[in-house]
């Protein structure tokens, strides 16, 4: 019998990392996962705790890793994601993409590990190009609200770059775009778990500005296995994963209320600062080098995601002291 590959993923008890942990799993991988659980929640990866060939660190990544033995491969996941999780805890935002992201890197430099670092489409920040390709620079505000996440995950690609180029160290960036699924938190504050969440307490849906401003949304299935493509490649440059089917946000709250049947209405609260008014990945890229491409239709991917949602306990859904949107809204 062969040995297992050895795995590390960082926030493997995030939304993400768990549906990492659990494809890793299948794949017949040591999982090592670890997580300091600001963001992440243990009941995405407690299914996981039996499992001999699964450990968890409940660890700061931003902080020295240590790992026994060898290892083959690090994801590094750990990141707060929504806009609002920024505005709480952006210093902890900055240091996850930055010294999180520099741990991983030397240790994969001491293991010999291939890494790949989760990017996002916001470092395309408020785009004048549309749809987005890997080759557009972005048009980021450093200062604003969101520069934190935004800044971060640029230096994060450039070390990971300089790793690469400087100690040969086998690196792959992935660009995700809006991603959802089953074990988004509820009270993250994005939009769709914030427009579920909404419908299933009674109340009004909050569209945020005029609702014109259109997402892409990439079901969780999806992303994950353009990743296990990516990081089987050899491409080292970014590669942007996502789902190109756009939408405005005002139609994807309609989309929510018939899905749903809720018989509440939308109401208009006031725009972020630096919201992106577009957002749509081009995935050429993705097709051409991975044979990727996005297969779960949204109306099917909702549903399930909307089961998720609509299981969990009474006490989970009415904790929604996280978004303040008041908080959200900065000038
Ligand atoms: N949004 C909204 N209502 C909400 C939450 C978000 O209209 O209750 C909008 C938000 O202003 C943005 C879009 O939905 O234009 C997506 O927001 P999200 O926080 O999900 O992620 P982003 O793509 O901005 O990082």
């Amino acid at each position: 019998m062969t040995e297992r590959k050895r795995i590390l993923i960082t926030g493997a008890a995030g939304f993400l990392g768990s549906h990492l942990c659990d494809r890793f799993i299948r794949d017949g991988y040591h999982v090592i996962a670890m997580d300091n659980l600001i963001t992440g929640r243990l009941k995405n990866i407690e299914h996981l705790f039996h499992l001999e060939q699964f450990e968890f660190y409940n660890h700061d990544v931003s902080k020295f890793i240590h790992v026994p033995g060898k290892l083959d491969y690090i994801l590094h996941f750990a990141s707060p994601a929504s806009p609002i999780d920024y505005l709480k805890i952006p210093i902890q935002t900055l240091k996850v993409g930055s010294l999180g992201v520099h741990n991983c890197l030397g240790l994969a430099k001491a293991k010999g590990a291939r890494v790949l670092i989760a990017s996002t489409s916001e470092v395309y920040g408020d785009p004048n190009v549309h749809p987005q390709n890997e080759d557009y620079w972005g048009n980021v505000n450093p200062v604003g609200p969101r520069g934190v996440y935004d800044e971060a995950k640029r230096f994060q690609e450039a070390i990971t770059m300089a790793y690469h180029n400087f100690h040969g160290v086998e690196t792959r960036i992935v660009r995700i775009f809006n991603t959802y699924g089953p074990r988004m938190r509820l009270n993250d504050g994005r939009v769709l778990p914030a427009f579920i969440g909404q419908a299933l307490r009674g109340e009004d849906l909050t569209v945020f500005g005029d609702g014109s401003q259109t997402r892409s949304f990439c079901y969780v299935d999806d992303l994950i296995e353009g990743i296990v493509r990516l990081l089987n490649s050899d491409y080292t440059y970014p590669v942007n994963v996502g789902n190109p089917d756009e939408i405005t946000i005002a139609d994807f709250a309609e989309e929510i209320i018939k899905l749903t049947g809720t018989d509440q209405k939308v109401i208009y609260k006031e725009l972020p600062v630096d919201d992106p008014k577009q957002r749509r990945p081009d995935i050429a890229r993705a097709i051409e080098l991975l044979g990727w491409e996005p297969k779960v239709h949204r109306s099917e991917g909702l549903k399930i995601t909307y089961d998720y949602f609509r299981s969990l306990s009474q006490d989970e859904l009415m904790q929604t002291d996280h978004y303040n949107f008041d908080k959200y809204i900065i000038r």
